[in-house]
């Protein structure tokens, strides 16, 4: 079974009510259960609003893919958890960004771009067009597949050129936006996926809930999680893989740990 964990920013399911009538188990739920049913997956969600965000160091480490929705409450995640978390990515664990979580800490950390786009909230269309034939992450679905009522997300989209782009978008207005995106971030597979905006139904659409299975599968790392990732280890003269002699003018003295 892979571990999932489904973050929720649990904010606007409580604060409006077309929200809350559509997610009653909040979006996490939702996503969570679409998981569950899924096979293979064991999903759990944690919350902004739980202590250390439901992201404690023992419950990452006993996840195997994060899933992660946010959008008005981006400010409030601690920094510490966030950077609890890019490590853990670093290790090799999965990490799954949803919708509006384009502009969360966590993403902006690992991207380390503005990861800025066009926007506008008016129930259009999305067609979603499948641009990587047999990519794992779009196994079981068409060619193309639609939403009827979605938020446009339009490019230029400000993230670093992924290494696939599993899915273009295309909007009733005419825009368009690379929707499904990957990367590598030290051991850890990375997935942005655009769709999912808390006013529509977009979490309960079945091609959906198969792209977030899919995506958890692509993204677990089955190998053991790395630690002390950061860590930079000084290599004295006499471990050197090949004999040497110290030679030169030095600035670091013995043992010292270097600068940061
Ligand atoms: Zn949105």
């Amino acid at each position: 079974m892979i571990r999932a964990t489904v973050w929720g920013e649990n904010v606007h399911e409580h604060t409006n009510a077309i929200v809350g009538e559509l997610y009653p188990d909040g979006l996490h739920g939702c996503i969570a259960a679409a998981l569950n049913a899924a096979g293979g997956i064991a999903a759990t969600t944690a919350t902004l609003q739980e202590p250390e965000h439901g992201l404690s160091a023992a419950r990452l480490a006993e996840t195997d893919v994060l899933l992660w929705w946010g959008h008005c409450a981006h400010g409030d995640v601690q920094d510490e958890v966030v950077e609890r978390v890019a490590e853990a990515v670093w290790g090799g664990m999965g990490l799954i960004l949803l919708h509006s979580s384009h502009f969360s800490k966590i993403f902006k950390r690992l991207m380390g771009t503005p990861c800025n786009l066009t926007w506008r909230e008016a129930g259009e269309r999305e067609r979603l067009w499948v641009t990587s034939r047999g990519h794992p992450i779009a196994r079981g679905l068409p060619d193309h597949f639609e939403l009827e009522h979605e938020e446009m997300y339009g490019e230029p989209f400000g993230v670093p050129e992924p290494l696939e782009t599993v899915f273009v978008s295309w909007f009733q207005g005419g825009e368009v936006f690379r929707s499904g995106l990957t990367w590598r971030r030290g051991a850890g597979n990375v997935f942005y996926f655009r769709p999912g905006h808390e006013t529509y139904p977009t979490f309960h659409d079945a091609n959906v809930q198969t792209v977030l299975a899919n995506a958890v599968r692509w993204a677990h790392n089955p190998a053991p999680r790395l630690t002390a990732v950061g860590d930079a280890p000084n290599v004295p003269v006499h471990k050197a893989p090949e004999k040497i002699e110290e030679r030169g003018p030095k600035l670091h003295s013995h043992g010292e740990e270097g600068f940061r």
